[in-house]
């Protein structure tokens, strides 16, 4: 471990020379660590403080180091060590997303809770476990899909992404889903549906409707978390992945 303020100026020396090193470099130092907080704010494990990060409006896509990657693994290697906005400095793990580079099926959540922050991978705590048993049971792998979210760092106490946030964030997604090309998307939850939809609709006016997304059919369902709040909903939800499933397979036979 380097010295806290070795740490400290290492990372933003890095940072500030993003466009001669990439994000690489970034990765492999604990962005976590004290070392790396403002030199000048106090942290508390309970209520840490959200240093504003936004002061500079988004960097256009195009003019972006990654915006060219050619996989899916490039792009996490240059994304990874983000610190667009205030998450990159609370995140234990960036989740970047799992699953089969070229699925048919991609599915979006809205942001890594505590064990997928833990573990770098998404869906992996109590709701994964739900979303696992929802996927078998129409009859996909886990491996088989393509499992990603809004965001790709852990929200403070699993607070609702902020707006700025979802900005910064999502230029990312869009490129996983240039790169992965699925034929439907299945959105889990509100969040992702309005992030994805830029929609104010209801999650009920939603569900049960061929929807798009950049020309890409988009469904969506409830999010797992919320059937473990309320199973009322998992009758539904069991009719929507079951139309989900019907839709894919129509739009993989027709080669759509
Ligand atoms: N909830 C989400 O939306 N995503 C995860 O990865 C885990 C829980």
């Amino acid at each position: 471990m380097l010295p806290p303020d070795l740490a400290r100026d290492v990372h933003a020396f890095l940072a500030g020379e993003r466009g001669l090193f990439g994000d690489a470099l970034l990765c492999d130092l604990p962005l976590r660590s004290e070392a790396l907080m403002p030199r000048t704010k106090t942290h508390h494990a309970e209520a840490p403080e959200e240093p504003a990060l936004f002061d500079a409006p988004p960097v256009p896509i195009t003019q972006e180091a990654w915006g060219n990657s050619p996989t899916l693994d490039v792009l996490e290697r240059s994304t990874c060590g983000c610190v667009k906005c205030a998450l990159g400095h609370t995140r234990t793990k960036f989740v970047f997303g799992t699953g089969n580079p070229s699925a048919t099926l991609m599915l979006i959540g809205e942001a890594p809770g505590a064990d997928e922050d833990a573990q770098g991978e998404p869906f992996v705590g109590k709701a994964g476990q739900l979303l696992n048993k929802i996927l078998e049971a129409i009859n996909f792998r886990r491996e088989e899909v393509y499992i990603c979210n809004i965001l790709k760092c852990r929200p403070p106490g699993n607070r609702k992404p902020q707006a700025e946030e979802v900005d910064r964030c999502l230029p990312y997604l869009r490129k996983q889903i240039a790169l992965v090309r699925p034929k439907l998307i299945l959105a889990l939850g509100l969040t992702a549906a309005e992030n994805l939809l830029g929609t104010t609709e209801s999650l009920g006016r939603l569900r049960g409707r061929e929807l798009r997304y950049e020309g890409i059919p988009l469904m969506v369902t409830y999010h797992p978390a919320a059937l473990l709040r309320n199973p009322n909903w998992k009758r539904p939800t069991w009719e929507d992945v079951q139309a989900v499933r019907r839709l894919h397979d129509e739009l993989v036979q027709q080669g759509r």
